[in-house]
């Protein structure tokens, strides 16, 4: 059974469970979760694996990297790697990621996106 991975939309208004996310087995055919079951705020499933692995990409030397930037809250440098490697890989779930940590470091994409 595939394992899924969730995490509090807003981390206002979370609780230790979902704040980091958690990892929950599931069936296929087991609806999504919407709320923690611990403190019941939305929750996201964020996508991983089999959905958007790609095929003959392990995880790398670097998203290892990113995982332990991401860990010790260094947003803007996990970010920064994230955006380098999908330049080069063409991985989506690195862009992904990349934006989501930007966000986190608290860029303002509102702004940048009127200059291009
Ligand atoms: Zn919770």
């Amino acid at each position: 059974m595939p394992t899924y991975v969730y995490r509090a939309i807003d981390s206002d208004r979370s609780c230790d469970h979902c704040e980091l996310g958690f990892e929950i087995i599931q069936r296929m055919t087991e609806p999504t979760l919407t709320t923690c079951p611990h403190c019941k705020n939305p929750i996201s499933r964020i996508l991983f694996a089999p959905t958007v692995v790609i095929k003959g990409s392990p995880l790398t030397e670097t998203d290892r990297k990113i995982r332990d930037y991401e860990k010790e809250g260094k947003w803007s440098h996990a970010a920064e790697l994230a955006d380098k490697e999908a330049e080069k890989t063409k991985r989506e779930d690195l862009k992904t990621r990349a934006l989501e940590d930007y966000k986190k470091a608290g860029y303002n994409f509102d702004k940048y996106n009127t200059d291009t």
